[in-house]
């Protein structure tokens, strides 16, 4: 089976665990702090946090900008249930904003209109996360001048964007929003097994942050409440996690970034020879906006349903059947009992929907070989009934 998304471990990066394991720090060492400056550094940022999960990196983010009971956090349908669920565990509520139909990212121009309905209501966000589909950034700008205008925070949930740009700057950068999060989960594009990361420009929400990973224990004086009882004094001054990335972990993100660059440009080559190679099938390809560069995490193709005659899954499950491991991202979130329960319906997000009964991933990885590439090219014709 060739998969939708596959890690690529060099012997560089094996060699750089091993090294951490016979040293004298598992965690709380030295690698932490430098993956994090090699990500800050490559993206723009000022400070980077690393964490066990991006999951854990919203989270925080959220807790950092204040959200909490009775806030209302804004997110994408489409997209993974982590970007949406990050404000319940803040005890807000989650409602979405429907994607637009050609970049499948959140739609400013109905964001626009939902915050006007939402002042008149007195429901205004108080925090939005912009999640970068497939790597394609959102239109940050515009989401920022809506931030301003309504006065809320805007997250960034690059999970699937690092190495990607935004107007020819990285994303991470966080020009245009308070904090940006990366995911290192296997399949994203740069790998520490599980982890994740929040960068920011901002010193309160990186402080902030920073205590939250960590049980909200300090060990700075400037921070106690009273001078240190002796060498050994911490104080823990709020309610923390233990979101702590390893030192096993932070070894191999710092030898995957030496790569990044090579990974995103592979992943391009990849699409453009998916561009080229599948125009005449009756599928809608994936449509990038001149002020992106995507990271190209995953290259969704969309079945021109009423030129075939297969059902949208009848195509699924033929790849499948054929060794091609597609996947679908996302299941619009709305849809899922959790959230189901809270009184979404289906069609309160209709160009979400839409995607949902046309979209297939298909494999987009560093490592898929052309070989490889055209042999999920062959299927596809075969199984949409075009070979030749
Ligand atoms: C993968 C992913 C996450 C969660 O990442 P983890 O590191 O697995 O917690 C969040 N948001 C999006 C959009 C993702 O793709």
């Amino acid at each position: 089976m060739i998969p939708y998304g596959r890690q690529e471990i060099s012997q560089g990066d094996i060699d750089a665990v091993v090294d951490v394991l016979k040293s004298d720090f598992l965690t709380q060492g030295p690698m932490v702090p430098k993956f994090e400056r090699v990500v800050a550094d490559h993206v723009g940022a000022k400070h980077a946090l690393a964490v066990n999960s991006a999951t854990s990196a919203l989270h925080i983010a959220c807790l950092a900008l204040g959200l909490g009971k009775d806030d209302w956090l804004w997110t994408s349908p489409v997209t993974f249930v982590a970007s949406a669920n990050c404000g319940l565990y803040c005890g807000a509520r989650v409602d979405f904003v429907d994607i637009d139909p050609h970049t499948y990212n959140l739609c400013p121009v109905a964001l626009k209109a939902k915050l006007e309905r939402a002042r008149e209501e007195g429901r205004l966000p108080k925090v939005v996360v912009a999640v970068h589909l497939c790597g394609q950034p959102c239109n940050m700008q515009a989401i920022s001048e809506l931030a301003r205008e309504y006065g809320f925070r805007v997250i960034e949930d690059a999970s699937h964007a690092i190495g990607g740009k935004y107007q020819g700057e990285f994303i991470g950068n966080s020009r245009y929003s308070d904090i940006t999060v990366f995911s290192f989960h296997p399949v994203k594009i740069v790998t520490t097994a599980e982890g994740g990361m929040a960068v920011t420009n901002d010193d309160g929400l990186a402080r902030k942050m920073d205590l939250l990973r960590s049980h909200g224990i300090t060990r700075d004086p400037a921070s106690m409440t009273h001078e240190p009882d002796g060498p050994w004094y911490y104080q823990q001054v709020d309610l923390g996690y233990n979101y702590r990335m390893t030192e096993l972990q932070a070894a191999l993100g710092v030898s995957q970034m030496q790569r990044l660059d090579d990974f995103v440009a592979r992943r391009h080559e990849l699409a453009k020879r998916y561009d080229q190679l599948l125009a005449e099938l009756p599928l809608t390809l994936p449509w990038q906006h001149p002020d992106s560069y995507s990271g190209l995490h995953l290259y969704v193709i969309r079945l021109q349903l009423n030129e075939i005659a297969l059902s949208h899954q009848a195509v699924f499950e033929a790849l499948r059947e054929h060794g091609i491991g597609v996947n679908l991202h996302y299941i619009p979130v709305h849809t899922q009992p959790h959230y189901e329960k809270m009184g979404f319906q289906e069609n309160d997000f209709p160009q979400a929907m839409a995607y949902y009964r046309e979209a297939i991933s298909i494999p987009m990885y560093h490592g898929l070989s052309d070989q490889q590439q055209d042999q999920v090219v062959s299927v596809l014709k075969q199984v949409l009934g075009k070979a030749t």
